[in-house]
């Protein structure tokens, strides 16, 4: 059975997700082919994105379309964008109504597996803070997300870290007005040279 397959079948977080608010069952959202280049490395799926099947179909996936200067049809086209989060499912609400952070497990069972399954990706996007640490390493973030996204240059041009694109970061992005002025710049301009060369 290829990869895809095997995490669409994956039930390992069958008993958390139960016990949450939402009683749900696993609902993984795969999303890459083997000839990506693009990796765009998020963190779970939301509870609208459960629904969908689709990553992104909610507001943050609009924001990040735009931050990236991609439409929907070219960042839905999974042979070239591969789509990866750190837990492919819904991991539920807490008793404040946020998101669950994502399962662990998750990461540590699949995310090796299908980065050696990409070998083609030149750009990666790590929106947010797990996926800055699992794709940067504990000591590149060591100082938080505002802290590791700042260093962007480190990193730049074959690998971005972004905040989540989240409505919760709205006021973030009005703090931190460099990262629209200078990191987004740099980011779509070595995106579209990725996504039209050879
Ligand atoms: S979150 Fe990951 S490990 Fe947990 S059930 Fe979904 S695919 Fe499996």
């Amino acid at each position: 059975m290829a990869l895809t397959d095997d995490i669409s079948a994956c039930r390992l977080c069958a008993e958390d997700f139960a016990r949450t608010a939402t009683a749900h069952v696993p609902r993984p959202v795969v999303w890459f082919r083997p000839s990506a280049r693009v990796l765009i490395a998020g963190q779970a799926p939301g509870a609208r994105v459960h629904e969908s099947g689709r990553p992104f179909t909610d507001p943050s996936g609009d924001r990040l379309r735009d931050w990236l200067g991609l439409d929907p049809q070219g960042f839905y086209d999974r042979e070239t964008v591969a789509i990866v989060p750190m837990a492919f499912c819904f991991p539920g609400y807490d008793a404040k109504g946020s998101d669950l952070p994502p399962p662990k497990r998750c990461a540590a069972h699949w995310h090796a597996r299908v980065m050696a399954g990409l070998p083609n990706v030149r750009i990666l996007f790590l929106v947010g803070g797990y996926a800055h640490r699992w794709h940067l390493g504990a000591s590149a973030v060591k100082g938080g997300v505002t802290e590791t996204v700042k260093r962007w240059r480190d990193h730049a041009p074959r690998v971005f870290p972004l905040p989540h694109p989240s409505w919760r970061n709205t006021g973030w992005l009005k703090r931190n007005p460099w990262f629209e002025a200078e990191l987004l710049p740099e980011a779509r301009a070595r995106l579209a040279e990725v996504l039209t060369s050879d």
